[in-house]
């Protein structure tokens, strides 16, 4: 790095933070937008500064969003009365991509994991109860991952749920997703049955 101009090392030594870039990529990151035409580089250095400012977090899901509330949320044709509950935006990625789901969502931002001091209310849990005590939910598909965190995230959610059994049904993704599996790292196809094939939890 001592080779390169300090304002080249600044923006390599920035691109080495980012996940899954090492020096070397980092380096040709920072040759690439060296030779690239301004408006191009001017447009991502916008597009990064801006990302902070315009994107939200859903008001009623917890995903995220460019509005008060999200493009899923917002839309009639889904299923309000259906809530997939994940972890995060990006498992709730890999299930929109996997396709066939109608319902809405409702992202946690996180998994219980006491070893690292992640308890219930570092999650969006209660508004979860919130959201199923105003009506109208019919069913909750607990879609967390099937490791330590995801199996004793869904079990609290479970009993969470306890007081609303007679009136809903609470069910948990299994089928095809292997032990410890985390949900973005799964084929859709195989995504795709595990909804389908939920159990009663
Ligand atoms: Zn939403």
């Amino acid at each position: 790095m001592r080779h390169y101009p300090e304002s080249m090392n600044r923006l390599i030594r920035s691109f080495c933070k980012l996940p899954g870039i090492g020096e070397k990529s980092a380096e040709r990151l920072a040759m690439y937008l060296l030779q690239a035409p301004d408006q191009e580089v001017e447009t991502l250095a916008r597009n990064i500064s801006e990302l902070k400012k315009q994107v939200n977090i859903c008001s009623t899901c917890f995903s995220l969003s460019d509005a008060e509330t999200c493009r899923i949320c917002r839309d009639p044709s889904r299923d309000a009365r259906l809530i997939c509950v994940v972890e995060s935006p990006a498992d709730m990625v890999a299930i929109e991509k996997s396709g066939g789901f109608k319902g809405v969502y409702h992202i946690l931002q996180g998994l219980l994991s006491p070893m690292d001091g992640i308890g219930p209310s570092d999650l969006r849990i209660a508004e979860l109860v919130k959201r199923v005590a105003a009506g109208n939910t019919r069913e909750i598909i607990i879609a967390t991952a099937t490791n330590i965190e995801g199996e004793a995230t869904a079990t609290y959610i479970m009993n969470q749920m306890k007081p609303y059994h007679t009136h809903i049904k609470v069910t948990r993704i299994a089928s095809g997703v292997p032990m410890g599996g985390e949900l973005k790292y799964i084929d859709q196809v195989t995504l795709k049955k595990a909804m389908e094939a939920r159990y009663d939890f």
